[in-house]
């Protein structure tokens, strides 16, 4: 690059970063844009669409770990206590909160309106997710957001916790959460009409992350404890058996592909696998509202597919 080049990109650079300064952009003259950090990505992705790039939105997780099951170092402690905003989950997500010390001021619990509706979970079982060791799901059912009518409350959540750090932001932040609630509402009308269909039809789950989805839709589902990428033990197995007996599930729903020799074993038992992902950490492909629409599409085409299976039996009734 030539010297001349080089100071026609300074001046082009300095040029853009005041008029960026001197628009609504960045907030009021001269402040800086609103720092906030999200422990999960459905918040991180809330933050993004209400505020656009008036705010820097950090999601600290690493990518591929369940933000769920991750505590920050004493690093990201120090990034958390600089934010202004720091967005929680809620219903227990957060088992770290009570030992490090944040300024309570910048905490905003997204899920605390509906935390009189919060699900405990039964069977807890201790187990591993990879590397990270082993913990168990007891006490509170968190995965919230996929109760879509609770997403939208913690939308709001995070609407309010930014206009409280930004009054000026107000009408904008609200027009966007209109937007935003608006898509939400669709996807939570299509899932309701969706099992409304059928409504006691079974449904298995292979992680017990799906109570908020089951209560909010009706969907008559019960959960083992497996994981994607291990195949389960022998007992596993006989324990599904049983399961089946008084619910006999063709569909079970994975937070991911499982590995093709599960999928091959539960399809010999006429048990399709059907993804849909939790999305609690930023997604290789698409954002929250895709991967939530290829969800319900999932589960609509699963709906589908079995009813045609169904008729087509009806209409032949063996002899
Ligand atoms: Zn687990």
């Amino acid at each position: 690059m030539s010297i001349q080049h080089w100071w026609r990109r300074v001046a082009l650079g300095l040029l853009f970063f005041v008029a960026a300064a001197g628009s609504d952009l960045a907030g009021a003259a001269g402040s800086p844009a609103l720092k906030i950090i999200a422990v999960n990505y459905p918040l991180a992705y809330f933050a993004e669409r209400l505020a656009g790039a008036r705010a820097r939105v950090v999601l600290p997780v690493p990518a591929g770990a369940d933000p769920a099951f991750w505590r920050p170092d004493a690093r990201t402690v120090g990034t958390m206590q600089k934010a202004d905003l720091i967005l929680l989950n809620g219903a227990g997500y957060e088992k770290w909160l009570s030992q490090v010390s944040l300024p309570r001021l910048k905490l905003a619990n997204t899920s605390l309106g509906f935390q009189d509706t919060y699900l405990r979970i039964e069977n807890a079982v201790v187990h591993s997710h990879g590397p990270g060791g082993l913990h168990s799901h007891e006490g509170l059912a968190f995965t919230t957001w996929l109760d879509f009518e609770q997403a939208g409350k913690q939308a709001q959540a995070v609407a309010d916790a930014i206009v409280r750090k930004h009054p000026e932001w107000k009408s904008i932040v609200l027009e966007n959460l209109e937007t935003l609630r608006g898509e939400l509402a669709e996807l939570d009308a299509e899932l309701k009409q969706t099992v409304a269909a059928d409504p006691r039809r079974p449904f298995l789950a292979s992680h017990p992350i799906y109570q908020y989805l089951a209560r909010r839709y009706g969907l008559n589902l019960k959960s083992v404890h497996w994981e994607p990428e291990e195949m389960p033990p022998a007992a596993e197995w006989q324990g599904l058996q049983s399961m089946l007996k008084d619910h006999p599930a063709r569909r079970m729903i994975w937070e991911a592909q499982p590995a093709p020799e599960i999928a091959a074993k539960l399809k010999d038992m006429e048990i399709e696998s059907v993804v849909f992902a939790p999305c609690a950490n930023r997604p290789e492909d698409g954002d929250f509202l895709e991967v939530m629409k290829r969800n319900v599409d999932a589960l609509k085409a699963a709906f589908r597919q079995e009813k045609r299976a169904n008729s087509v039996i009806s209409k032949n009734p063996n002899p």
